[in-house]
This record gives C-alpha cells, structure tokens and sequence, in this order.
C-alpha cells in the first residue's frame, strides 16, 4: 500500500507549477505598468542632433538641461498631439551642450512631471576648417534688421505639423563643408562654427525644400545672399543661403521637393554652392542627421 507522502507528490508538484505561473503573470504585469509613459530616441545621441521625444500621456512641454553656460540653463520644448493619439516633440541638442546624462523631464500643461527619461550625450569632435574670402566679400556684415529678421524665425515654433519623414535633399550635391566645423577665415579664427552645411553645385541648379511648409523669408541678406526660410511646423525649420535667384513668395506653401530658388554665390561666399541649416526648436542642427548626403573628401580605404 503507497504511503500518504506518495500520494500527495504528484498534487505538491501540481501546486507548485500552478503557483510559479501565477507568479510569472504577476510579474509580466506589473512590469507592464513600468513601462515608461514617454520616450526618448535615440536614448544615447553626439551633439548637434535630434532626440524624438513621444508620450502616451497628454505632455505638453519637455525639460533638458545639459547647458551650464547658459542662461536660463535649461531648454523647453514642445509636444503637440499627434493624429495617432499620442505626444510628439523634437529636442535639439546643441554644439555648445556638455556632455554627460541628463533626465529630460516631461510635463503636463498645469506643470506636473509626467515622466523623466534620461539622455546620454556623447563627447563629440568637431574640426576646424579655414576659408579664403576676398577682402571686399570677407567686410561683410549683417544689419540689424537682418538679424532681427533672423531672430524671429528661428524664435518662432507654430502649432501645424507640415513636415513627415523622410526629409529630401535640397540638391544631390556632395557635402563640401560638414556641420559644426570651427572657422577660420584667411586663416583668422571666427569664433564662429558651421552651424549648417555646404553643398556642392552648379550655378543655377534648383534647389528644392526639404519637406512641406510655409515660406516666411524670401530675401537678400548681407552676409546669406538670396535667402529662403521655411517653417516645417512644430518646432522644425530650414533655410537655404547664397542663391542666384529665389522661386518662391513669402507665405507660399511649398510641398516637399518644390523648386526654391537656384545655388548661387550671394552674399559671403567664395564660390557657387548651397548652405543650407536645419533649425529645431531654435537650435541649428546636423543636416547631415536628417538628410543621407555623400562627403566631396575621398573616401577613406578600408583597412
Ligand atoms: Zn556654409
């Protein structure tokens, strides 16, 4: 005859299978839960790029502080809903920013932390490039008006959201000039660095918007020469310098690939070619982040 404690193994067994699965489901549940309600992408990113922040959550603006020298030190984003339900918003971070891992804090309209996510900002090099300018093209400057015009479109962030992915290249031009590079002017440095990038281009070649939008300048500046700037919507803005001519009105609304005006050298320049920026939230960023575009240098041999 079996013995009670034979009789109970195969049950306890039982038991115990049911009560581990039990277990399991608790667990896979709560860390449900954990899923953050905002996220940052990428979470790990080089200066002069964009971090995509997106909610589940009605957050209205985002906090990142990773500019001691700055006043006021942190940078505010906005986040506008999406028609797919959900918060949207772009971060720029800046040349000048420090590197290190910053929380970005997400916040609703009445001010209260939604969520904080943190964003790893790497150390990143950027060279110096000289550029020969004749002395005449070399005196130019920008008026006040011209930077008050200036200012105000970077400033300016509107609610429509007129841009989608993938941005287009303005010009298939190779990259003569990368982003961020500090210059040196006839050898001299500028204090100044490349906040946007140098295409090549024959002179009267169209160049095209990079997405859709609205055009709010359409102008000849000192230093830019004939000037396009478009605001995408949402915290994205583009401007196209040194063009021969302009095709565009102010207040048009242009649609992704739309002919703009023509490469040119206007204003500062040494020779025909585009100069385009990418502004986020006021901050000039890598074009070369948003648009695939092959470098003018030779390719380095693969060792
Ligand atoms: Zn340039």
């Amino acid at each position: 005859m079996k013995s009670r404690e034979q009789l109970h193994r195969p049950l306890n067994v039982l038991t115990a299978l049911l009560l581990s699965l039990v277990a399991a489901t608790f667990a896979a549940s709560a860390g449900a839960q954990q899923t953050p309600p905002c996220t940052v992408k990428p979470a790990s990113i080089p200066l002069g790029q964009t971090v995509r922040l997106r909610c589940d959550v009605p957050a209205t603006s985002a906090r990142l502080d990773a500019h001691p020298s700055a006043t006021p030190n942190a940078r505010t984003v906005r986040l506008f809903k999406q028609a797919s339900g959900d918060w949207q918003g772009l971060m720029p971070v800046a040349v000048e920013d420090t590197s290190g891992t910053y929380p970005i804090e997400f916040l609703a309209a009445d001010g209260i932390k939604l969520a904080s996510v943190n964003l790893t900002i790497r150390k990143t090099i950027f060279p110096t490039q000289n550029v020969s300018l004749a002395p005449q093209i070399e005196a130019l400057h920008s008026t006040p008006d011209e930077m008050k015009t200036l200012t105000t479109f970077r400033d300016a962030v509107s609610d429509v959201k007129y841009w989608d992915d993938p941005l287009v290249a303005p010009l298939p031009g190779c990259v003569i000039s990368p982003f961020g590079v500090k210059r040196l002017h006839n050898g001299k440095p500028t204090g100044e660095i490349h906040a946007g990038i140098d295409q090549r281009g024959a002179p009267g070649a169209p160049i095209r918007a990079v997405a859709a939008g609205v055009v709010k300048i359409v102008q000849p500046f000192n230093v830019l020469g004939g000037t396009v700037a478009i605001d995408h919507g949402q915290g994205l803005e583009t401007m196209y310098l040194h063009m021969s001519k302009l095709n565009v009105v102010l207040g048009d609304h242009v649609k992704k690939g739309d002919v703009i005006g023509y490469v040119g050298s206007t204003g500062r320049a040494n020779g025909p070619h585009l100069h385009w920026v990418v502004y986020v939230n006021g901050v000039p960023q890598n074009p070369q982040h948003w648009v695939t575009l092959k470098s003018c240098a030779a390719p380095k041999k693969k060792s």
